[in-house]
């Protein structure tokens, strides 16, 4: 039905990138349609990353509060249990709510939803094989790729889906594991390694690198280890995956140091390969209309998203850049933006960055690091949760406030937030880095009190002045 019509945007992939590219073109004026082969939209993000990833995350914390927390708050409650199937079930239910939402978006908007996978068959027009059974060609003027990314296994390690899973095994086991080996520090890992870690499993995380999170400031990064550590999960870095065994009842896996020396076995139920994510363009035929991909598999784009063929672009995980869902959002509204004949632009060095554990690690500008390799004189100003009167009154006062800025100007250069709700309170940070404010700029803003937020002001303060509760 659609394909007959000719449209002025094709979106492939149903994901953050492509659903919002799909509705902001529909805004703009532009018939639309968007394919996405899954069966639902929402993409990677919330069929099996970001929604049911957070689900767990809330589900797992509400029962280590019940069975650690609540009692020193005066709340007694006895026999407190998980029942696993429940919890996954509410995960599933915010799940479908979710994603049928876009749908309801799609139909408001007027964009026309294909079920099914699309190749191309000329820089204009997308074969799609339709879920239903059955073939149907879509044409259109503009044609976007936002067909993002796909777990990426190791060496030598098959993911079964069982025993060796991937975050989105991870997001369904059926059994709290005894002991879960999470190989990979990255923030999935850890995310996931915290929930079966609060459901109870003993947790090893294997690293290859020296570091946990590597793009993270890092002294917040120290800090945000040993709690870790504090809630029992244990870490061994610089330390490589050489082979796996599954042909007993667990999983055997043999370790070296990455630099090389003696081996190690560690054993566990269930081993979570969670070591980065690659770009996925399996089955759209790029090399028949010419488009070209990189090393690693992702689509080079100009700044106005356009590939190296005419009339077609990608956004989000396909493409280089943080492998973010609203960094894909950004990229979809920018890039029919561009395509409207309007201006669009996404300013990378203001993506947000959030662990989403407990606490939380949020964060967006320079690192420390990045700051000293950029020879750039500047001050930093601290402020530790410990000081703030709302972390303390509700006991849950772990973390701190860093605040990078440039010393002559005071202009910020970067926040760090480790605390609870650490990824609410960034925003403030990102607006105020947005608009080129000075730390003095937010310290002078009025914050409300009794409020995680004034942590942020006070270490504003820290960095130009002297901060007043510490
Ligand atoms: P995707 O979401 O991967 O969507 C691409 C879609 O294209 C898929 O649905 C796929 O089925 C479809 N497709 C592919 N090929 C075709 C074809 N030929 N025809 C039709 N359809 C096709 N990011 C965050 O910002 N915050 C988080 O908290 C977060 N948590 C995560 C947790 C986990 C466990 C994982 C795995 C990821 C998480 N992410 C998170 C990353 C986030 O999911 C991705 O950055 C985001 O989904 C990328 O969006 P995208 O639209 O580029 O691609």
């Amino acid at each position: 039905s659609s394909g007959s019509e000719e449209n002025d945007v094709v979106v492939i992939g149903g994901g953050p990138g492509g659903y919002v590219a799909a509705i902001k073109a529909a805004q703009l004026g532009l018939k639309t349609t968007c394919i996405e082969k899954r069966g639902t939209l929402g993409g990677t993000c919330l069929n099996v990353g970001c929604i049911p990833s957070k689900a767990l995350l809330h589900s797992s914390h509400m029962y280590h509060e019940a069975k650690h927390s609540f009692a020193s708050h005066g709340v007694k409650v006895s026999n407190v249990e998980v029942d696993l199937p429940a919890m996954l079930a509410q995960k599933d239910k915010s799940v479908s709510n979710l994603t049928k939402g876009i749908e309801g978006l799609f139909k408001k908007n007027k964009v026309t939803y294909v079920k099914g996978s699309g190749k191309f068959i000329s820089p204009s027009e997308v074969a799609v094989d339709t879920i239903e059974g059955g073939s149907t060609v879509v044409k259109g003027k503009n044609i976007i790729i936002a067909t993002g990314s796909d777990v990426k296994s190791l060496p030598g390690i098959t993911i079964d889906e069982k025993k060796i899973v991937s975050s989105t095994g991870a997001l369904s086991l059926s059994e709290i594991p005894k002991k879960l080996v999470v190989v990979g520090a990255g923030y999935i890992g850890l995310e996931m390694g915290s929930v079966w870690n609060r459901l109870g499993s003993e947790v090893v995380v294997v690293e290859f690198g020296p570091d946990i999170v590597p793009t993270m400031d890092g002294e917040i990064r120290k800090q945000f280890q040993r709690s870790l550590e504090k809630q029992k999960m244990k870490f061994m870095l610089k330390t490589k995956v050489v082979g796996v065994d599954n042909s007993g009842e667990g999983v055997k896996l043999t370790l070296e140091p990455s630099a090389g020396g003696e081996q190690t076995t560690l054993e566990a139920d269930v081993v979570l390969v969670s070591a980065g994510r690659n770009p996925y363009t399996a089955g759209l035929d790029l090399d028949k209309i010419g488009v070209n991909t990189d090393k690693i598999g992702r689509i080079p784009v100009n700044e106005k998203f356009a590939t190296n063929v005419p009339g077609v672009f990608a956004i989000g995980d396909v493409i280089p850049g943080p492998m973010l869902a609203h960094k894909a959002e950004e990229d979809g509204v920018a890039c029919v933006e561009f395509i409207a004949g309007k201006e669009g632009h996404v300013d990378y060095d203001m993506v947000p960055g959030v662990v989403y554990t407990h606490p939380e690690v949020a964060y967006v500008g320079k690192s420390e690091e990045q700051v000293k390799a950029l020879g750039i004189e500047y001050r930093v100003g601290k402020f530790p949760l410990l000081a703030n009167s709302r972390a303390k009154a509700i006991d849950d006062a772990e973390g701190l406030v860093k605040i990078i800025a440039e010393k002559e100007s005071d202009k910020i250069l970067g926040v760090h937030i480790m605390s609870p709700n650490a990824g609410e309170i960034i925003h403030e940070a990102a607006i105020a880095m947005t608009y080129g404010a000075s730390s003095e700029d937010v310290a002078r803003t009025c914050h409300a009190h009794p409020t995680m937020s004034e942590a942020l002001k006070e270490a504003a303060m820290a960095t130009y002045d002297k901060p007043i509760h510490i």
